[in-house]
């Protein structure tokens, strides 16, 4: 409990500003990792994710998709507590993410803010309101231009968080990305959008829509500091919890 925290990814965009909040919240840096050659200036580079994770009391997790698998064993063989922030993660980093949760405590989630965990919760419920047979529910997500994967992590998190709420499957009513003759649109759809450009940090709008009414929330990230400080609030809450996969909702406490 003394070793401190890790950052994966720590030269990314999210890692640095993790890098000066860590410390801002009281806490000891360990040091990080990222691809070869890169460093960022006061903080400890290590060679691997072995390495940092035998390092660290716990490890932010920031970086790439494709890193899912190897960080999810490493960590899992150390025993350190993981925080998982990483988007994109195809099935089988998703499967590695869930075994290695058996093992330590990891908590995950598609966007560390506050407000878009609220929001989350609050989609379960208005789905749970709204019976898809009447109200369409849509969401559109607009991000930088430099983003990779589409739709957005917390797009299909909040996707997740409506078929939840209605008792269904995602991936049996995910329509996404629209275009050509794509004929009407299946009752019980959840619809998705992407929009990139410029340099937003996240933009979500969750629309339920029937022939009476429209009903939306919407959440804009201004700084993707919120992000980091939610992901530190994350680091502190889950050292010393049992193993399990975790969620913003039990950092919040609204699990
Ligand atoms: P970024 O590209 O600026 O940073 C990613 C960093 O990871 C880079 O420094 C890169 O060199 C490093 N990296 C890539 N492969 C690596 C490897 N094999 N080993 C070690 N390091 C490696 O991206 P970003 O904007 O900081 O976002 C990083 C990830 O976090 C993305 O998946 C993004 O979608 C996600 N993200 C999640 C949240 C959230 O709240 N959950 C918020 C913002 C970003």
């Amino acid at each position: 409990m003394n070793k401190g925290i890790g950052i994966a990814g720590i030269a990314g965009r999210m890692g640095r500003l993790l890098a000066e909040e860590v410390p801002a919240a009281g806490a000891a840096l360990a040091g990080g990792v990222d691809r070869p050659g890169l460093a960022v200036e006061g903080a400890r580079m290590f060679p691997d994710i072995t390495a940092l994770a035998a390092g660290a009391d716990v490890v932010l997790d920031f970086s790439h998709a494709s890193t899912a698998v190897a960080h999810a064993n490493a960590l899992a063989a150390a025993g350190t507590a993981w925080v998982l922030g990483t988007t994109g993660i195809d099935a089988a980093g998703e499967a590695a993410v869930r075994a290695a949760a058996a093992r330590i405590p990891v908590v995950w989630a598609p966007n560390f803010s506050a407000g878009v965990t609220l929001m989350l919760a609050l989609a379960e419920r208005m789905a749970a309101a709204l019976p898809a047979a009447q109200y369409d529910a849509e969401i559109v997500e607009m991000h930088h231009r430099q983003k990779v994967d589409a739709p957005s992590g917390t797009a299909i998190g909040l996707g997740q968080a409506v078929a939840k709420g209605r008792g269904v499957d995602l991936a049996q009513v995910k329509q996404s990305g629209r275009d050509g003759h794509t004929g009407p649109r299946p009752q019980g759809a959840i619809g998705f959008a992407a929009l990139r450009g410029g340099q937003v940090v996240g933009e979500h709008t969750l629309l339920f829509a029937s022939d009476t009414e429209h009903i939306a929330l919407t959440h804009r990230a201004f700084d993707r500091r919120t992000f980091a400080t939610g992901a530190v609030r994350a680091a502190l809450w889950v050292q010393g919890r049992p193993a399990g996969l975790y969620s913003m909702h039990d950092v919040l406490g609204l699990a």
